[in-house]
């Protein structure tokens, strides 16, 4: 089998899977007094410094969560519950191609009178400042653009938009689900006030995320209860799983620029070897998207056929996101960027891990030019 969905979820890396082991047996409750819970509050506490200093925060800016879609609901209905509670603009503004955690849980708010404004993308997929500052006349509760997206690849420029958003007085969410772990994160440098992210996407296990917080934004808590993650999100926390993410991480990030290189060089070569060979495709999203990330569309091709004829082969890739798989023949993300008609329906994701090698891209490169034709 040679997976290439990436994007979707990836295997749980050897580093994560050692540092959980200890804790997957027996994990006291953190909050317990007796000395084995010292030790599993230390774990969490430990994890909590090590996310931290992969992504530029301070440890008291983490706030563990059980998957990315939490951590994108909490920010964006925190905000909403803000504005509820005090005053300024029922209106969020997003991208167009944000992932259905933002962009359902932003339209779930319309019965409380929050408008959703969706800010246009170019062919590559990148959001222009002009139509964000458009979008904030009037103000707003909330702007949230992702950092990379999970259908194209595309890389947006949060450090920008994040700054025309605090010009205006308007908090700054991105949903960096696909960045964190693959591309360099740096909070600081972004100034975003909020940021999501989540474990599977980078090698740890399924089940976790977080949140990060700006030290000093109020936002209300997710979950009230016993109290745990300072108050902010009560629940029993998932040692385990926060040490499996900690873990995955770290390991993620001292391995990005090696990484990094090796699957622009199988994506490189997968891209040369279709035109080589004369296949009628384009490719979707900025040309300096994720690493290792693939959205092609073949010209009067079926993308779900395509899928299904590379898992023949035993090569496991996507049509675009796995939660729009199935439901529509072309994806939001697809038709926002503008592919045209003869294309849009052939499209396919192919998304490369660290573990995936080059003959295995060589592999799935001659299996595609037969599903192909
Ligand atoms: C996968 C994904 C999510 C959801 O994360 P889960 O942990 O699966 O809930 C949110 N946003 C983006 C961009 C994603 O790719």
């Amino acid at each position: 089998m040679i997976y290439c969905d990436h994007a979707a979820t990836a295997p749980l890396c050897p580093e994560a899977r050692e540092a959980m082991r200890p804790y997957l047996s027996f994990a006291a409750n953190p909050s317990a007094l007796y000395s084995a819970a010292r030790d599993a509050s230390y774990a969490v506490k430990k994890a909590r410094e090590q996310v931290a200093a992969c992504i530029g925060a301070r440890p008291e800016e983490i706030y563990f969560t059980s998957c990315g879609t939490e951590a994108d609901n909490w920010a964006v209905k925190g905000c909403a519950r803000k504005v509820l509670a005090g005053w300024g603009a029922r209106r969020l503004v997003l991208s167009a191609i944000e992932h259905p955690a933002v962009t359902e849980t932003c339209l779930s708010l319309a019965p409380l009178g929050f408008e959703t404004v969706l800010l246009p993308v170019d062919p590559m997929g990148l959001v222009a400042r002009a139509s964000l500052e458009e979008a904030l006349i009037g103000g707003a509760a909330l702007v949230s653009v992702m950092a990379a997206n999970n259908e194209i690849g595309t890389l947006e420029p949060i450090r920008e938009l994040c700054a025309l958003a605090h010009e205006k007085g308007v908090p700054f969410h991105t949903d960096a689900v696909q960045a964190v772990g693959h591309i360099p994160v740096d909070v600081e440098k972004w100034g975003v006030d909020l940021l999501s992210a989540s474990g599977h996407k980078f090698s740890a296990p399924r089940g976790t995320g977080f949140l990060y917080i700006r030290k000093g934004f109020a936002l209300p808590p997710l979950l009230s209860g016993g109290g745990q993650e300072r108050g902010m999100r009560s629940g029993t926390e998932n040692v385990a799983g926060i040490v499996g993410l900690a873990a995955a991480l770290t390991a993620r990030v001292k391995q990005m620029e090696k990484d990094a290189a090796a699957l622009d060089k199988m994506r490189a070569r997968i891209l040369e070897g279709l035109r080589d060979r004369g296949v009628d495709f384009r490719v979707n999203g900025a040309p300096d998207a994720l690493p290792g990330f693939l959205s092609l569309s073949f010209r009067d091709m079926d993308g779900e056929m395509l899928l299904h004829r590379l898992d023949l082969k035993g090569v496991l890739v996507s049509t675009g996101s796995a939660c729009h798989a199935g439901k529509e023949t072309v994806s939001p993300v697809i038709r926002a960027i503008g592919v045209p008609e003869a294309y849009e329906k052939g499209t396919l994701r192919l998304t490369l891990g660290p573990e995936n090698t080059m003959e295995e891209a060589e592999c799935l490169l001659q299996a595609l030019v037969e599903a192909v034709r």
